[in-house]
Parts: C-alpha cells; structure tokens; sequence
C-alpha cells in the first residue's frame, strides 16, 4: 500500500520513535508544532476515524491509554492536546489515522 505512515511502521522510511508495541506505533513529527509533538498510530492501516467502526473501539482506547503513559513520559504535567484531523476540512494531510500529542507549550484555542 502507497502509505507514508504504513512505510514508516515497516521500516522502510525512517522515523524518530518513541515507543512501539504489537499495536501501535509512536514517533516524532517532522514539524513539529510544540516542544513536544508525537504522533500515535495504530499499525492497522485506517484511512482517517470517519472510518472507525465498533471492531475498532478496543484499539482506539488502547491508543488513548498509551498516550496518557506517553503524556507521563514526556512530562506533561502541565497538559496536552491530542488532535485527530480528519479528511480536508479537518486538515488532515496523511490518510493513516493518526493522534497528535502535543506539548510543552501554552496552547491556544479555538485552533485555526
Ligand atoms: P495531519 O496534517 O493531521 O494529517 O498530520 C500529518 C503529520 O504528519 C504532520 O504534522 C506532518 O508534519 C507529519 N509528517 C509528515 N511526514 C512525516 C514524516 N516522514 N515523519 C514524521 N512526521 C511526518
Ligand atoms: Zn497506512
């Protein structure tokens, strides 16, 4: 599959990781947007959450329980955002369903 997320998972692109297990996966994003900014993916390949179903609901909280240990790990006591943009007006620009984590920084609402 002609997938950015799917070629960074098998190794074929390279990334900065963070974490990984059979699940998912976690790396730095390349631009990032705060002190911290991570992206968590699962290592099934979903177009974006409008394609979630309920098959997918334990991998999804899976998704977010490690993102809180993530949280803890990069020492986010003060917060976070996790942000899941999804298809174009959402802004999402790699169709691999991925959460941002970001961090480290006052953030700002409403986003643009
Ligand atoms: P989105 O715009 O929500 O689809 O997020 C895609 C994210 O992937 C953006 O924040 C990009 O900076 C990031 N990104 C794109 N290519 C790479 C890459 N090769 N390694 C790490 N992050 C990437
Ligand atoms: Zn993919």
């Amino acid at each position: 599959m002609d997938c950015l997320f799917c070629k960074i998972i098998s190794g074929e692109i390279p990334s900065n990781k963070v974490y990984e297990d059979e699940k998912i996966y976690a790396f730095k994003d390349i631009d990032p947007q705060a002190p911290v900014h991570i992206l968590i993916i699962p290592k099934k390949h979903i177009d974006s959450l409008d394609e979630i179903d309920e098959s997918d609901s334990e991998l999804l909280s899976y998704i977010l329980l490690k993102i809180k240990d993530l949280a803890k790990e990069f020492e986010l006591d003060k917060g976070y955002r996790v942000v899941i943009n999804t298809k174009e007006d959402g802004g999402q620009s790699v169709n691999h369903l991925h959460f941002h984590l970001l961090g480290k920084r006052s953030l700002q609402w409403p986003p643009g």
